[in-house]
């Protein structure tokens, strides 16, 4: 059939309720002239849709005329070069919202996976569509098409017929609109089924005289009954969906003769007392089938559908269903959240949207459906959380997000990747700021880089508003400057251990680091650069860690190589010793013999301190050319030039004698020695026992000066000692 505008207002005439002709006709004139010369797949031109979509709405649902203007005009947007602020100023801000509410939903990508993911964007489009009547327009607009489909390409035909029987079918199922839910099923299942389609049809039209006649025998029977009603109640009888006895066929598996619900008869009264008496009447007349009995006026499904269920076997043993319930009921069954518009008139749409969106919200809140057995695998729970946003990538998938989130946000919900390497990104083709605010049905694109360096903003944790985006961009930084961190602390340890002057070997590395609980050298770097670790106690732990090296590998056991390092260290002068074929290496005087140069000396290659210089004739060396790490002795020898200074300590013995301190330190002073320490004490023989430390530049130097001390008066014995 072909819809024309004189049909869409003689119907209008034929209204109880009052309509703006003028604005429909007017809404039509623009729709005319937008969509001239654009023919639908028919033939028919592109306008005859539209008016068809005003009709359904006006004839099934009573619609009001904001509704027919902007089903009139629901296409211009999305096809035309009509602005939607134009309308909006010829049709005032509600039919401007229906509109571009009609073509955002449309604009949703609708591919089905799994269920979940079906539920998923009907909730999206119900949520959608604030205003309740954007949705029933896209029902009708989906039913005409749905209607018309036949003159469309298979593939065409097959995409429809799928999302139809996903998506629209189950809102207009969920928005109690029974009568649409059931002709797009029937439509749909033609084109996704032929062949299925096709035998059901044939099996209920092989016996529909028969059929006639029993479902007017059962009518006759009961209206018989329960004739003192007043006014005589509506009783009608027919033959239920294809679909629904496709499913328990197909899908359930049962046979033709098993299904009871293949006849309905329905029987509208006026009070909610005579639907249980009728019942009760019903029951009387014929066998109930157990478990079949449905009270849905006492407990109304969610989509506010009431009604008595039962089924029953007739004398012939044919089962049948009946429903019963008053007219008032009826009409919510048949048009769901649209009775609204059609049994009360005068609300119009006036309730505001907000409120109304609420109404819907409840609704599929309280979507819990305890129903039939065959429809409780149908049964859908729906928890629209008014928290989350559902937006789309533009292949479909939806991303739920909560309320407030941008762009930053959703890149990083998609993938950890595509977050870090996200260049901009575009909402509805449109580039739009990071900080941009998702809204429920977004088609959001995020532009990524393909280059090899790139990472999120600095500012992007802040800007994003869920944790997962945030932890994931902190993630990224602490891992970028875990990098960094590795290189700074590698350079710190290594600045230290020169002025320590010491050398490790990886694995002494490692063992440190594994002692100090890390689980690897990186990793104890990056804790010295970010401060996990003070960088002295690493040096410390090190020292233990050569020090155990050398216990375990060395029979030298330094009497306390930890300050003899220390001590010793700031004397360690580059040119003061030359080793035997190593150039360059840390020197340190060990202390258990404490060498002056002069003194023959002999090298002590360490694991990582270096190279220690004992005394030849330091007993130490000795036991360690006897060991096993003999091999590690080296030949050294003093520079010849060498500026280096020594610290040398003087054991003196003197007879107690004023001022014998002051002659002391001033034959010292004399020689122009610094004197580091000095320390005086009485022996129990009464003599003084002075121990001075001093710094040499050699072993003459040394000589002299404690041959000049062994001068002073009073003095018994000067020699230099081997402690400090
Ligand atoms: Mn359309």
């Amino acid at each position: 059939m072909v819809y024309t505008i004189d049909m869409l207002i003689n119907k209008i005439e034929e209204m109880e309720k009052s309509y703006d002709l003028d604005k429909i006709q007017s809404a039509y004139g623009l729709a005319e002239k937008a969509h001239n010369g654009v023919f639908r797949t028919s033939g028919e031109p592109y306008i005859t849709h539209p008016v068809a979509v005003a009709y359904i709405l006006l004839e099934q649902f009573c619609m009001d005329t904001d509704t027919i203007c902007a089903a009139l005009l629901h296409d211009v947007v999305e096809d035309t070069d009509i602005k939607l602020e134009a309308i909006q100023k010829k049709f005032g801000e509600d039919v401007a919202r229906l509109v571009d509410g009609v073509t955002k939903i449309g604009q949703v990508p609708l591919n089905t996976r799994e269920e979940q993911h079906a539920e998923n964007i009907r909730k999206i489009l119900i949520a959608m569509s604030k205003d309740i009547r954007v949705i029933i327009i896209k029902l009708a607009d989906r039913l005409h098409n749905m209607r018309t489909l036949e003159s469309r390409s298979p593939e065409k035909q097959l995409k429809t017929s799928l999302e139809t029987m996903n998506f629209y079918a189950p809102i207009a199922h969920r928005l109690g609109i029974n009568d649409v839910k059931e002709e797009m099923e029937d439509l749909s299942l033609r084109y996704l089924d032929p062949y299925g389609f096709k035998e059901i049809e044939a099996l209920l039209d092989v016996h529909k005289d028969e059929r006639d006649t029993f479902i007017d025998r059962i009518r006759g029977m009961i209206s018989e009954r329960i004739t003192d009603i007043q006014p005589p109640p509506i009783i009608e009888g027919r033959v239920k969906s294809i679909y629904s006895i496709y499913k328990k066929v197909y899908i359930k598996g049962k046979d033709f003769s098993e299904i009871y619900d293949i006849y309905a008869v329905r029987i509208i009264l006026q009070t909610v007392v005579e639907c249980y008496n009728v019942l009760g009447i019903i029951h009387d007349m014929f066998r109930p089938i157990p478990y079949r009995f449905k009270d849905y006026i006492a407990m109304p499904k969610p989509n506010r559908y009431q009604s008595l269920h039962t089924t029953v076997i007739g004398r012939e043993g044919i089962p049948f269903e009946v429903q019963i319930r008053t007219q008032e009921m009826h009409n919510t069954a048949q048009y769901g959240v649209a009775a609204h518009w059609k049994y009360k008139a005068g609300i119009q749409g006036s309730v505001a949207g907000e409120k109304r969106f609420d109404w819907i919200r409840q609704l599929l809140e309280q979507q819990q459906e305890a129903d039939d057995v065959e429809q409780i695998s149908e049964a859908i729970k729906v928890d629209l959380a008014p928290d989350d946003v559902f937006v789309f990538t533009p292949k479909g998938d939806v991303i739920t997000l909560p309320v407030g989130s941008n762009v930053i946000d959703f890149a990083y919900a998609i993938h950890t990747q595509v977050g870090h390497k996200m260049t901009g990104a575009k909402v509805g083709g449109r580039m739009v700021s990071f900080d941009y605010t998702l809204h429920t049905g977004d088609i959001v694109e995020i532009l990524t880089t393909g280059s090899e360096s790139y990472g999120p903003n600095r500012n992007w944790s802040e800007i994003a508003k869920t944790n997962e985006a945030k932890a994931k961009i902190r993630a990224w930084f602490k891992r970028e400057r875990r990098e960094e961190n590795i290189e700074c602390g590698k350079a710190a340890l290594e600045k230290e251990l020169r002025r320590n002057a010491m050398t490790v070997d990886d694995e002494m590395l490692l063992e440190a680091a594994q002692r100090q609980r890390f689980a690897s050298v990186d990793d104890l770097y990056a804790a010295i650069s970010y401060g996990g670790v003070q960088l002295s106690k690493v040096i410390t732990k090190l020292k233990e860690e050569l020090l155990r090296h050398q216990k375990i590998t060395a029979a030298v056991q330094p009497v306390d190589i930890e300050k003899t390092i220390s001590a010793n260290n700031k004397r360690a002068q580059k040119n003061g010793v030359i080793l035997d074929g190593i150039d360059d290496c840390a020197v340190k005087y060990a202390q258990c013999c404490n060498p002056l140069p002069g003194d023959d000396i002999i090298g002590f290659i360490t694991r990582g301190y270096g190279v220690s210089i004992h005394k030849a004739d330091c007993q130490n060396v000795a036991l360690g050319l006897k060991s096993e790490n003999r091999d590690r002795w080296i030949a050294a020898h003093w520079a010849v030039n060498s500026s280096s200074s020594f610290r040398a300590t003087i054991d003196i013995i003197a007879e107690d004698r004023t001022a014998l301190l002051a002659d002391v330190t001033t034959a010292i002073a004399s020689n122009r020695l610094p004197i580091y320490e000095i320390n005086a004490h009485y022996l129990k023989n009464g003599n003084a026992n002075i121990i001075v430390t001093i710094e040499v530049s050699g072993i003459e130097q040394l000589k002299n000066i404690i041959l000049r001390l062994q001068k002073v008066p009073g003095v018994i014995s000067a020699e230099r000692t081997g402690k400090q």
